[in-house]
């Protein structure tokens, strides 16, 4: 995912004459219905009230979440006493609900010896051994521990921010600057054209290949996003661009925003200050093996598996 750095002067985005010239093609993609997890979650905001005395703690050193974990189970702390040191812990919030049961959040000091059992884990190693909400509210944990952590100070005058009450926001007493949890939009889109689809490869990505994504630049929208993002990365031009679903994609702050694009012309051409490979692949490539795909928890494989559901709808991705 890239911040786009070249300036197109001239170019307007969606104007007549970048419409495609050639005939429409009379395939068009019907996006079916891949499950996205949706968090049964109750969010909480600050008060004055003490927190739980219970519930479930998402507590985050720096190598990840605190968890129990062995062959047979994974679990979160379930109380303080499990944890020594968390309920000293000043960094410790209420993030909210999950079938009553209070979710909390804190930062743990490195230097904490772990009781037996318990270890931290990235998010990426807890997708799929942690059930999908709670899944969902460790992402959230994150981000709100990291914006609780790097606010504290006015970007405008450097005093210290206070809590807004009832909000997660802060205020600067000297300026009345305010600040809110930061989500930065990303765009991320599947090209497709006929049977085939544009997937892009980085350096250090292995094996594996992905779809164009990079951020939205203040002015622009989704659309121009998905279409500038896609020409300066690999050369071609879409139509069609239809947004799908979003992710919330907490390393630390995006909101990935998925679309589908018809490719309608212009050869591939990388920038290789982003890519190291952009190419077609077929469905078939994609059904053998080819290349490796996505990680399951992204938008991007989850795409890439409604795109194939509607390829082949009796066989599912
Ligand atoms: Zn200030």
């Amino acid at each position: 995912m890239t911040a786009r750095r070249i300036a197109q002067p001239g170019r307007k985005p969606g104007s007549p004459e970048l419409l495609p010239r050639r005939a429409v093609r009379e395939f068009t993609h019907t996006p079916s219905r891949i499950a996205m997890p949706l968090p049964n979650f109750k969010r909480a905001y600050p008060d004055n009230r003490p927190l739980p005395e219970t519930g479930l703690w998402f507590a985050i050193n720096q190598h990840g979440i605190i968890v129990f974990a062995n062959e047979d189970e994974l679990h979160l702390p379930s109380g303080t006493s499990h944890l020594p040191g968390v309920e000293r812990s000043p960094s410790a919030i209420l993030l909210g609900e999950v079938n009553q049961v209070a979710c909390l959040a804190c930062t743990v000091p490195d230097d904490i010896a772990l009781p037996k059992g318990y270890r931290a884990l990235g998010l990426r190693d807890l997708y799929g051994r942690l059930e999908d909400t709670l899944y969902v509210v460790a992402g959230y944990a994150t981000q709100m521990l990291h914006w609780q952590r790097t606010s504290n100070y006015c970007a405008n005058c450097s005093a210290p921010l206070m809590p807004i009450p009832n909000e997660w926001g802060k205020r600067c007493p000297r300026c009345s600057f305010t600040a809110y949890p930061p989500v930065n939009p990303c765009t991320i889109t599947l090209v497709y054209d006929e049977d085939r689809i544009l997937m892009t490869h980085k350096r250090g990505w292995g094996p594996r290949y992905g779809l164009v994504a990079g951020f939205v630049e203040p002015g622009e929208t989704l659309e121009q996003s998905v279409e500038l993002e896609i020409m300066e990365e690999t050369g071609v031009e879409v139509a069609d661009i239809r947004y799908w679903r979003s992710q919330p994609w907490p390393f630390p702050h995006q909101l990935m925003c998925g679309f589908y694009a018809r490719y309608t012309s212009g050869d591939i051409v990388i920038d290789h200050d982003e890519l190291d490979d952009a190419r077609w692949f077929t469905a078939d490539d994609i059904r053998n093996g080819r290349p490796a795909l996505p990680a399951p928890l992204s938008i991007a494989r989850r795409l890439i598996d409604d795109w194939l559901a509607s390829r082949f709808p009796a066989a599912g991705p």
